[in-house]
């Protein structure tokens, strides 16, 4: 098997600006790595032929895949080709499929096709067409010397179905790449990517196959395990042999794997445990409810919501006692513990959650910034209240409550 430099190159001067972010490198680099390919450069140039022209020589001295995004459109700024064409000398035809394929296009959507736009379906003579079922303009592949050329379109949407469905199994068959690749994503909550880094010291250095990889999220923290291996068994037989020495050290945070977020494995616990959950929501506006009934089947464990935002629901919807209010505020513990309690009682749950605190920007009731309680209230078995100082904007105070809330439902239903 060929040793892989790969290299992906997007074309267009918004990139530079800042306009917009350059997700394509990210998203292709993310795809090559899972089928084992290696990418060694990324690289953004403007919509300028002498400057695309040397962006391409400089890439085909050092790799011998390069992936081309963008330029491939109808206008004049549009200059893939053509600066392609200057490094290979390679002639251009147009490519008859996709001229009847554009022409149907604008016939389709009752709009006359301008001139330019027959100038998307030229391709290099030699060509391997890749077929454009999203959008107009196709791309190709194209064997130059002792590289493999990609090109497609800038809009992702267009670039990332033909990449996998057309571009990725091409480059397996060329390379040769026969090996199966698989992998995981090992989900954690209640660690810091920091102190799983720690944790993990050792397995991380020596890691081989498969391939480790810790990444922070909002959520949590995951770590993407991918295996390369003969045949399917053997990946999945490297996979579960690290996984299990991974948990061994840190499968106290650990929840779910793959696309098992925190709220399905919330809903998947509850329902097991025949528990009905309902929120009492100030600081968080329904944002817990919200995340937990985007699971399917949440009815079988929601019950439903208060969004308690102003004192007089707090007092007259929600039952908390004048005392509290008066005595310790709305953002207190004891207003928290009343909140989880008041809420199951009135919506018939076995559980209650409750969120309160300030989101800022301004301090409340003498409360700083980001200081928020949560209590969770289980029927005949536990009630519990915990203080949090989070930092960050009002969305960002507001997204860490809800995803706390959920480890500490989480924990308790362990
Ligand atoms: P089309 O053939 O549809 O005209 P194109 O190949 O000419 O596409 P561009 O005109 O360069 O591609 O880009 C079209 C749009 O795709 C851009 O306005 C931008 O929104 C998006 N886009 C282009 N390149 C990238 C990139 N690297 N990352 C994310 N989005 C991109």
């Amino acid at each position: 098997m060929k040793e892989i430099n790969a290299e992906i190159i997007s074309v267009g001067t918004e990139l530079l600006l800042g306009q917009i972010a350059n997700t394509n490198a990210q998203w292709i680099s993310e795809q090559l790595a899972l089928h084992g390919i290696n990418v060694m450069y990324h690289g953004v140039v403007g919509d300028n032929l002498m400057r695309v022209k040397d962006t391409f020589k400089l890439a085909e001295n050092r790799s011998n895949v390069i992936i081309v995004t963008g330029g491939l459109g109808p206008t004049d700024d549009d200059l893939t080709r053509e600066a392609f064409q200057l490094i290979s000398g390679k002639k251009m035809i147009e490519h008859k499929p996709s001229m009847e394929y554009i022409e149907a296009f604008f016939k389709k959507n009752n709009t006359d096709m301008t001139p330019n736009n027959r100038k998307q379906a030229r391709v290099f003579e030699d060509a391997t067409v890749i077929n454009n079922t999203v959008g107009m303009a196709p791309g190709m592949i194209i064997q130059h010397q002792d590289t493999t050329w990609v090109f497609l379109p800038g809009v992702p949407r267009e670039m990332k179905s033909m990449l996998l469905e057309q571009v990725l199994p091409y480059l397996r068959k060329a390379l040769k790449q026969n090996d199966v690749i698989k992998s995981y994503i090992l989900r954690f909550i209640g660690i810091g990517e920091s102190q799983l880094e720690y944790e993990l010291k050792d397995i991380l250095d020596k890691q081989q196959n498969p391939t480790i990889a810790p990444l922070a999220q909002d959520s949590g923290v995951i770590i993407r395990l991918t295996a390369k291996a003969s045949s399917e068994i053997n990946a999945f037989k490297l996979l579960d042999r690290v996984k299990e020495e991974i948990l061994s050290r840190v499968g106290d945070y650990y929840y779910g794997m793959d696309d098992e977020t925190l709220e399905h494995v919330i809903n998947t616990k509850l329902k097991e445990k025949q528990h009905k959950i309902a929120s009492a929501e100030s600081l968080t506006g329904g944002k817990f409810i919200e995340k937990l009934i985007s699971v399917p089947g949440a009815s079988e464990v929601c019950r439903g919501s208060i969004v308690c935002y102003d004192t007089s629901v707090k007092r007259d919807i929600l039952k908390i006692s004048n005392e509290t209010i008066e005595k310790q505020g709305t953002i207190s513990k004891e207003c928290a513990l009343e909140m989880s309690k008041n809420v199951a009682d009135l919506l018939d749950a076995s559980i209650g959650i409750s969120f309160t605190g300030v989101a800022g920007p301004d301090s409340t009731e003498g409360k700083q910034v980001g200081t928020v309680y949560i209590s969770i209230y289980i029927r005949n078995n536990k009630h519990i209240v915990h203080k949090y100082e989070f930092s960050g904007n009002r969305d960002r105070i507001r997204d860490r409550a809800v995803i706390k809330g959920n480890e500490l439902l989480l924990n308790l239903l362990k």
